[in-house]
């Protein structure tokens, strides 16, 4: 009989051995190569029927070695299995997570490698029949991009207009497993159960009825787990037994969850009736693969939005110079350099949040580089202290302490800065990776590498990493460690420009009214003005009565419909030059230039009749308000600032403790009276 031929590319020739030894048994003819380009070269001689590449191999990096037989028509249509023994390994030398679906197999051991290795190459070839697989998923990727855009219309799935989409996901990918039953489903965010969105094969009174609690039965328990199942025969599976009882499971089922950042939003099942074991690894692995490309679909669309805006910003800060300078560099490292710079991008820029940029910074320089300690030097312009973070790998406090102060010299020596330690406060994430045991025996630093973060040409602070075997960071290290640099200085950039633009905005961003910050100066202002003017001016404080109730009883998001309302009422009854700002959560504030306290009183007391007469929330759920208002002048009640909100505060106090829906004006006798 002929027997096929294998190549395999593997450094380790223990590891080797073992792979060997599993394919003979599988009537393969091993070839083996120790490194990249001896594996390409026997690769290109002998065509063989399958390819095995560890990507950590030493010559060429295994991306390149990847694409290199991707690229080339010879073996671009060799099926080739990627072969990890260790994670953190294969993701930088191949630049990527590995992720099902890329055609992986882990090896952790001989046994475990043979009972996994057919799996993998069933995969492998229904991946490589290509002619309906790809014209199939061709389609599918349209489908995706309508549902990305249902996604992004309402930040979610459940709108109606998703609705149609949904139902063409699922058509889709119940035929593609050659199933008419099938449902999609997505979690219900209040009641936590999961809700059937679309339904093939389902009478439609089931489909509205069913309700299933997150952690029960078969879907509830792939939406808890997060991970996707198979059962070949769901009447003899011991562990969903109990709640068999409904006939639509009673067969085969495949069953996958729909991720978004982390958690699961739904879950695909497709069933099948007639025959038992209809489905196989294969198909599980292929809704699995659809379900993830869902998942990257919306995920990667938050983040391409992120990093545009990202790109955009940093443009309008260097201004006509370019970001990314050294492009120098051959195709393949550039290909190589994308796929980290994605990575890296992909895991910073979802978030917005400070803390939680550090974090996932220093948690991606945890993967990828081998250090004892990382750092990151934050330089506060406004504090003038800096923050150093995060201790990895059990170090004791002595090394933490050189570490800080390496960082800080080798700042000032880049910046020409003069920042001392004792304006720097070490904050240690991670407490649990201290010890003494080292002071003596080692030195921490006889491998250190700091990176400047900038925000422009201006230092923000410094990226850092250090170990105690010298040369421990190999020229790779140092070149991931440059590209995490500097999506760090873009992604600090942004929540620092997030920071300001915030607060630097004059409008507040629910009601659209100026903020508290802006009428604070803009009552300054107006009093220097009706000083010189010899006018008078009127203020007025209004906070909504019983508004926790609006929340409590309609929920939060409605509340702040209605605090919405209330604020284009506002603007509606005031004049142009009246200033109207949110003073904070339920209360504004109103500055009435050239009006005396009458004036004031007049409007005032019409605002509250207006917002009790006024239908709030919709025609299903009609909400009804009142308002306490407090109304004072200038100059007549006070000529500071402080005392004129402090008086016009009383008023609406004496409003409230009158039984609210009150007007009352800031008098003489009022003022006093509190006094
Ligand atoms: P009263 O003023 O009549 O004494 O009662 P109240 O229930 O209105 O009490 P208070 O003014 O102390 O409480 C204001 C509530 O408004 C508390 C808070 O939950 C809610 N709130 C504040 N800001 C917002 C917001 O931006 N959106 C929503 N929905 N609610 C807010
Ligand atoms: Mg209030
Ligand atoms: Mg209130």
């Amino acid at each position: 009989m002929d027997r096929k031929k294998a190549v395999l590319i593997e450094q380790d020739q223990n590891i080797a051995q073992d792979i060997s030894s599993v394919l003979a048994g599988k009537d393969y003819n091993v070839l083996r190569a120790s490194n990249g380009l001896d594996g390409i070269e026997i690769i290109c001689e002998e065509t063989p029927d399958l390819i095995l590449l560890n990507p950590a191999v030493t010559d060429i990096n295994g991306f390149c070695v990847y694409k290199l037989l991707k690229d080339d028509p010879r073996t671009a249509d060799i099926p080739l299995l990627i072969c990890i023994t260790n994670e953190k390994e294969a993701y930088r030398s191949l630049g990527m997570k590995p992720q099902l679906g890329q055609s992986i197999i882990r090896f952790t051991g001989k046994n475990d490698f043979e009972a996994n290795i057919d799996i993998a190459i069933d995969k492998l070839r229904g991946r490589v029949d290509k002619n309906k697989f790809q014209s199939q998923s061709e389609q599918f990727k349209k489908i995706l991009a309508r549902l990305v855009d249902a996604y992004q219309a309402g930040q979610n799935l459940h709108s109606e207009h998703a609705r149609g989409v949904l139902g063409e996901v699922l058509e889709k990918i119940t035929s593609m497993l050659s199933s008419e039953l099938g449902s999609l489903m997505l979690v219900d965010d209040d009641s936590q159960e999961l809700v059937i969105k679309a339904s093939r094969g389902l009478s439609e009174d089931l489909a509205n009825k069913t309700r299933i609690k997150v952690g029960r039965g078969i879907s509830g328990w792939v939406a808890k787990s997060g991970s996707p199942l198979l059962i070949k025969d769901v009447e003899s599976d011991e562990r969903f037994s109990r709640q068999n009882s409904n006939r639509y499971y009673n067969s085969s089922l495949l069953s996958a969850p729909i991720r978004v950042k982390d958690r699961v939003i739904g879950v695909i099942n497709v069933n099948n009736k007639a025959s038992k074991e209809q489905f196989s690894e294969y198909d599980l692995s292929l809704l699995t693969i659809l379900t993830n490309e869902i998942s990257i679909a919306i995920e990667s669309s938050h983040w391409q939005k992120r990093l545009e805006e990202a790109n955009t910003q940093i443009e309008k800060l260097k201004t006509g110079k370019k970001i990314f300078a050294d492009i120098a560099r051959s195709l393949d490292d550039e290909l190589y350099e994308l796929t980290i710079s994605q990575e890296v991008s992909n895991i910073i820029y979802a978030r917005l949040d400070y803390k939680e940029i550090i974090d996932a910074i220093l948690e991606i320089i945890e993967r990828s580089i081998d250090c004892h300690l990382c750092g990151l030097l934050f330089v506060d312009e406004t504090k003038k202290t800096g923050i150093i973070v995060e201790v990895k790998y059990p170090a004791s406090q002595r090394e933490v302490d050189s570490f800080k102060l390496k960082i800080i010299e080798t700042f000032n020596r880049l910046t020409g800065g003069r920042l001392l330690p004792e304006q720097v406060s070490v904050d240690q994430a991670d407490n649990n990776n201290l010890t003494d045991a080292f002071s003596e025996n080692r030195n921490i630093l006889s491998s250190f590498q700091g990176h400047l973060l900038t925000s422009g040409d201006r230092p923000i602070g410094m990226l850092a990493v250090a170990n105690s075997f010298p040369n421990a960071f190999s020229g790779e290290d140092l070149r991931i460690f440059s590209i995490i640099s500097r999506h760090s200085s873009i992604a600090i950039n942004n929540t620092l420009l997030h920071k300001k633009i915030t607060e630097l905005s004059i409008t507040d961003g629910l009601t659209g009214l100026y903020v508290y910050r802006y009428f604070s100066d803009a009552l300054e202002k107006e009093i220097t003005r009706s000083a010189r003017y010899r006018q008078p001016f009127g203020l007025i404080m209004m906070d909504i009565d019983g508004f926790k109730k609006v929340n409590d009883s309609y929920g939060h998001p409605q509340g702040d419909e209605v605090l919405k309302e209330v604020a284009q009422i506002l603007r509606k009854i005031c004049r142009e030059v009246d200033v109207v700002a949110r003073y904070g959560g339920e209360e504004f504030t109103i500055i009435l230039p050239e009006t005396d306290l009458e004036g004031a009183y007049i409007l005032a007391d019409r605002i509250r009749m207006v917002i009790k007469n006024y239908a709030f929330g919709n025609k299903d759920n009609v909400i009804n308000l009142t308002a306490s208002l407090g109304v004072a002048s200038y100059p007549d009640i006070a000529l500071e600032k402080a005392d004129l909100i402090k008086h016009v505060d009383r008023a609406l106090y004496r409003a409230k403790t009158e039984g609210r829906n009150t007007t009352v004006r800031a008098t003489k006798e009022i003022v006093n009276e509190i006094q």
